[in-house]
């Protein structure tokens, strides 16, 4: 199924898929018919007054009508009779023929059994409407030959009915005047620049635009070559001719102005019959009598093939017209005249009002606050979104014809934010990976670690044993018992050293027991030796001073940490111990004042065997076996830590953060 079919009782729709965000359609739509819904254009078809506006506009082809061509090829193969009545524009539309007879022939070749000129229902609309004039006091009306102004009155502005001038459009007229010629039982068919014209009239059978004509003559190789040039048939038209180019009813009533008693304005293009709807409505224009065309004349309707040599379609529709002037029988054209001024060539309208409620101004005010216009320097009326101004477009979506999004400085904005939302979201997860993979290496470290401890363990203890056995049995030997204590002084170092890389590898248990975290503070620095040239201090932030932790290995984390900040302060300084909350977690702080850690080293100080100190001093395991300590109370461990400030090094701070409880069931 295509989507003509879907759409097949819209007269003008929007193919979806060729739909881009360009909002010219919702611009140039002068009955704002057109919806965005998720930034693409549908015509909603109550207010579309199917003027074809968007079809002529839209670059990417993604407006579209409603199309005839089946509906006429059963017509054409019925036993019915069926007429075509053309547009007087047709020689703005088949400028190459070399003649009219040509084109005639040509319809003729399709299969119509008689080809009729709406001219002459022209010339019938232009004689009554003078005749109107003549007699009435204060002629005062809008005409009604363009069906998209009819139906532009009727949905718009409904009070202004009854000022629509009560004759039929030529298309109407002519369709009477071969009925009354035919029978009832004719099939017509009008063929003309408009796709209004296909919604205008019962009495019509069908529509077809010339560019639809043009597709039938081309499907059905219909070509000035294989058909026989022929007249149109009778009634041949005079003036009316000359009806589709601006002021063509005037020309066509063959009047000169002093003849009016009012004055006739002509206005045309969806900018100008809109300024002079509501200069008439305003009361403004006084005994005047309005021409109003949707299109800038019927020579430009969107059923035309080419929007384009707008002069040359009038001087063709000019030339045509002379020429065939000179050719008319006049008696026998005076004569029909009076044959069908007999006809009936009343028409009467109906109110069809689509006007929408205004929005609150509290609603306009929402509305332009969520686009950020906030004071009118805000309201750059720039007209992307198709709106002339902000305010219009925030009425629109107050409606429900528009969105937020069309509004192109504020999508710009959005845009700016998310870019920079995600710069951000990017960095976290470059550090978030740099992270994990720090502690991806620590892990496989660790591993490392446990084995080689493992292992070297029992042996250790084997040499420690004898060591110690044959210390005893050599006694006070000299010469061998300071070797012997060497040998027990380093393999007890060793022990150590094995003992640290057990802890780092997590090979411990963990004791969990309720402690006092302030107390527990305090006890680890009581513990160490502090030079005189630092204080140390305790600050308690927590409000709950309570946590679930192993005591053992917190002592040996908060001390390890400490010793670490006194190596850092040779020169001394000040170190503290804080305490913080974290919604479930407690959180330490070791702060000093000392040398810092340089930016290279902060990835590595966690490893296993890292130190700066010299040979001897350090044994690189003080924060490998806190890093363990830390993962197994499942919680972390950060350090932050400043040595190329201006003023030289700020210190260092050791953030390890803990679950105060083990579970969430003891917390309860
Ligand atoms: P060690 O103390 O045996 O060197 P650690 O694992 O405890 O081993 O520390 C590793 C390294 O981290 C230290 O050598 C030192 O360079 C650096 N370091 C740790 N804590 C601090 C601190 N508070 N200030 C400056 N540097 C520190
Ligand atoms: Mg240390």
């Amino acid at each position: 199924m295509t989507a003509a079919d879907i759409n097949s009782d819209q007269l003008v729709y929007t193919l979806k898929e060729r739909c881009r965000r360009c909002y010219t359609c919702v611009r140039e739509c002068p009955a704002k018919a057109i919806r965005i819904v998720n930034g693409q254009a549908e015509v909603i078809q109550e207010r579309c007054i199917a003027c074809g506006n968007c079809v002529q506009v839209c670059s990417q082809d993604a407006k579209v009508f409603k199309k005839s061509i089946d509906h006429i090829k059963q017509l054409l193969s019925s036993d019915k009779k069926v007429a075509a009545i053309i547009a007087p524009s047709f020689p703005a539309e088949f400028m190459s023929l070399p003649h009219h007879q040509t084109f005639a022939g040509m319809v003729r070749g399709l299969g119509f059994d008689y080809v009729n000129e709406v001219a002459f229902g022209a010339d019938l609309v232009a004689h009554t409407f003078k005749e109107m004039m003549e007699n009435e006091e204060e002629y005062k009306y809008i005409s009604a030959d363009c069906p998209a102004i009819v139906s532009f009155i009727e949905k718009y502005h409904p009070h202004l009915v009854q000022s629509l001038s009560p004759i039929v459009s030529p298309m109407v007229a002519t369709a009477r005047v071969l009925r009354k010629k035919y029978g009832n039982w004719l099939k017509i068919v009008f063929i003309g620049p408009c796709i209004a014209k296909k919604d205008e009239s019962e009495e019509i059978d069908e529509v077809l635009t010339f560019r639809e004509l043009r597709d039938m003559f081309e499907y059905n190789e219909v070509t000035p070559g294989n058909t026989e040039a022929s007249s149109f048939d009778p009634p041949i038209s005079g003036k009316g001719a000359i009806f589709p180019v601006s002021r063509g009813l005037i020309q066509a009533v063959d009047l000169d102005d002093d003849l009016y008693k009012g004055d006739i304005i002509v206005a045309e293009g969806r900018q100008n019959f809109q300024e002079a709807i509501r200069e008439f409505e305003s009361g403004l224009l006084r005994q005047e009598h309005l021409e109003l065309l949707c299109c800038e004349g019927c020579i430009m309707g969107a059923g035309m093939t080419s929007s384009v040599n707008r002069y040359a379609k009038r001087t063709f529709i000019k030339n045509y017209v002379k020429s065939k002037l000179e050719n008319t029988n006049r008696t026998q054209w005076e004569r029909e005249m009076q044959e069908y001024l007999k006809l009936d060539m009343s028409n009467n309208f109906r109110e069809n009002d689509q006007r929408m409620p205004l929005p609150s101004r509290e609603d306009i005010i929402a509305q332009l606050q969520a686009m950020g216009k906030y004071d009118p320097k805000d309201h750059l009326n720039c007209g992307a979104c198709g709106y002339e101004t902000c305010e219009e477009h925030a009425v629109a979506i107050c409606k429900g014809l528009a969105e937020t999004e069309m509004c192109l400085p504020y999508t710009i904005e959005s845009l700016h934010k998310s870019v920079s939302q995600l710069n951000d979201s990017n960095r976290k997860l470059e550090s978030a990976r740099e992270a994990l993979k720090q502690s991806e290496k620590l892990a496989s470290m660790g591993q490392l670690s446990a084995g080689i401890a493992h292992e070297l363990n029992n042996p250790l203890g084997v040499v420690i044993m004898y060591a110690n056995i044959l210390m005893e049995e050599v006694g006070e030997q000299e010469e061998f018992s300071d070797d012997l204590k060497l040998i027990v002084e380093q393999a007890d170092r060793c022990k150590k050293i094995v003992g640290g890389l057990l802890n780092f590898a997590r090979k411990n248990q963990v004791k969990h027991e309720e402690i006092n975290a302030e107390e527990l503070a305090q006890k680890s620095i009581n513990a160490l030796i502090i030079p005189e040239n630092i204080s140390a201090s305790v600050e308690c932030n927590t409000t709950n001073k309570k946590a679930e932790l192993d005591e053992e290995q917190m002592l040996q984390l908060l001390s390890n940490l400490c010793k670490n900040a006194i190596e850092a302060m040779p020169n001394g300084g000040n170190l503290k111990i804080r305490l913080e909350d974290d919604d479930d977690h407690i959180v330490f702080f070791v702060d000093d004042t000392g040398e810092g850690i340089p930016q290279e080293n902060i990835d590595k100080i966690f490893e296993p065997f890292f130190t700066t100190k010299g040979i001897g001093k350090g044994t690189g395991l003080g924060l490998a076996t806190i890093y363990g300590i830390a993962k197994m109370h499942h919680g972390k461990i950060t350090v932050e830590s400043n040595t190329d400030s201006a003023k030289g090094p700020t210190g260092t701070s050791f953030k390890v953060t803990l679950p105060r409880y083990q579970t969430k069931e003891i917390k309860a």
